[in-house]
């Protein structure tokens, strides 16, 4: 897909001050920060009813400082989380841009919380940080990112702001200082319109649908036969490639976002809980073959690396019970997902592999809890108390790739860079279209940064975009 520029000036059929390209976290909340700072707000979403990556999370947000971590006593800070970033990408992240994250995430949440009535509450249940040194864990109540995405399109109608959906854009006009005049929307029913506009904001989220960018950018992944994608269909790299295409820079583009445990045939998630508190990870050879722990994102490449780039999560009614009430754990169990069996004998004969060498990792695995010998992969077994002899319950998982971490550059407003580092006069990015603090490859993800960029860079960009002509 080529994205456009057009150099002309068109006769627009509307002018607003402020368009947002994409309705998912990113867009919404930008939209919602310029409604705040008093301007004229136009929301355009290709899809005919709005949902991005957004609706498939399960809305987790890392923040720091917020009043909700304030009220349980957990001391944290920007300082804190700017240093848990750098730590988790080993000093890979831009800085400037880790800086306002950490400066902003906190100041986000509570006022989403506060002025829009985002049921945002601490999720005190997740068990492993991964970089985080503290628990800066938000969320909405049910664990799903539907609920925050419905929240924020409810909040944004209520503030006033036009959301039009079934409302692709296709094209941008700018002039020949690279200042965007407008865009031009294609509708569902074929029309065409064009509407110009003081500032822009690009939330259409990074490019994990466009085939041709993963492999070109993350080849790790895109060139590889057991390439798969697992976010939203419509996130093709057209706002990063409208803003290279006006001369701005990109960062971080061979980072992204891995899953270690999609259950594939299903096309849902296997809570990371099961593993975090005490499940294991198992190949068709009934081996365990990493760490599990160490890393949700890079497990991905662990678990496609295997024969047939599938894996078994292994794990018992003590944890089951632990995870039965969340809500993916919930619809993998309605559908049968889950393979169940008495014994490790009899589960080996369901899962098909060889029976005595998941005896031996599943014994393993319980001398490992009592504190016996180490785990080849560095695993603390002793932090969970061990399998227990049966019955088990076991599903199939394999790797995915959720979404890029790389983007357009942007300043601590969130405003499009230049290679030069100066900044589009009038262009801003958010969420997945803007690089995120993950550095580089799938290892410096820290857990629910993603909707933390969405949230925090849409607040940056929607005010400033606001604000640009007073400046
Ligand atoms: C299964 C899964 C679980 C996840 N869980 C979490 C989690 O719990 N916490 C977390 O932090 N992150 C999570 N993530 C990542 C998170 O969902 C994303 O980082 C976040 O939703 C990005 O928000 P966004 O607004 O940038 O993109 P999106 O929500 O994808 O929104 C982009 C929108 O732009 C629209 N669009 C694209 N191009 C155009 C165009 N040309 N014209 C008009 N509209 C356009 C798209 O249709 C889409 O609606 C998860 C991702 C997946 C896949």
């Amino acid at each position: 897909m080529t994205v456009k520029i057009d150099r002309t000036k068109p006769e627009f059929d509307l002018e607003t001050a402020v368009i947002v390209v994409g309705a998912g976290a990113a867009g919404l909340t930008a939209a919602l920060a310029a409604r705040d700072a008093g301007a004229e707000v136009l929301l355009l979403e290709r899809d005919p009813v709005a949902r991005g990556s957004t609706c498939m999370s399960q809305g987790f947000v890392c923040a720091a400082g917020t009043s909700l971590q304030a009220e349980r006593d957990i001391e944290d800070d920007a300082d804190r989380f700017y240093e848990d970033i750098m730590a988790r990408t080993r000093g890979q992240a831009d800085p400037v841009l880790a800086r306002a994250v950490a400066e902003n995430s906190g100041r986000a949440i509570d006022w989403l919380k506060d002025r829009h009535g985002i049921p945002f509450v601490m999720n005190i249940s997740w068990a492993g940080f991964f970089g985080h040194s503290v628990n800066r864990m938000h969320g909405v109540p049910s664990k799903r990112g539907e609920e925050l995405h419905g929240a924020l399109m409810r909040a944004a109608e209520e503030a006033g702001v036009d959301v039009i959906t079934g409302a692709h854009v296709d094209l941008l006009y700018a002039d020949a200082d690279d200042r965007v005049t407008g865009v031009r929307v294609q509708r569902t029913d074929g029309s065409v319109e064009k509407v110009g506009c003081d500032a822009l904001v690009l939330a259409t989220c990074g490019f994990g649908a466009n085939e041709e960018m993963v492999k070109e950018f993350i080849p790790s992944f895109g060139t590889a036969s057991y390439y798969k994608y697992f976010g939203h269909e419509g996130n093709e790299g057209e706002g990063i490639q409208w803003g290279r295409e006006l001369g701005g820079a990109l960062g971080s583009m061979d980072a992204f976002q891995g899953y270690g445990a999609l259950a594939g045939a299903y096309g849902i998630i296997v809570n990371y809980d099961i593993l975090m508190r005490g499940g294991i990870t198992v190949n068709t050879e009934g081996k365990r073959f990493s760490n599990e722990n160490l890393d949700i994102s890079a497990q991905s490449l662990n678990v496609l690396r295997q024969p047939d780039g599938i894996a078994w999560i292994i794990f018992d009614d003590a944890r089951r019970e632990l995870v039965q009430d969340l809500p993916e754990f919930q619809d993998l169990t309605k559908l049968g997902a889950f393979k169940t069996a008495a014994t490790v004998e009899e589960l080996a004969e369901v899962i098909k592999v060889p029976a005595g060498a998941l005896r031996e990792t599943l014994d393993e695995s319980r001398r490992l809890a009592a504190g016996e010998g180490s785990c080849p992969f560095g695993r603390d077994f002793t932090l969970n108390p061990p399998l227990s002899e049966g019955p088990f319950h076991a599903i199939q998982t394999t790797g995915a790739l959720f979404h890029t971490q790389g983007g357009l550059k942007v300043d601590g407003r969130a405003q499009v860079l230049r290679e030069d580092g100066t900044v589009l006069p009038n262009l801003f990015a958010s969420g997945g279209t803007a690089e995120s603090i993950s550095g580089n490859h799938c290892d410096g993800y820290l857990p629910a940064a993603g909707l933390c960029m969405a949230v925090t860079l849409g607040m940056l960009a929607g005010d400033a975009a606001a604000k640009l002509n007073e400046d």
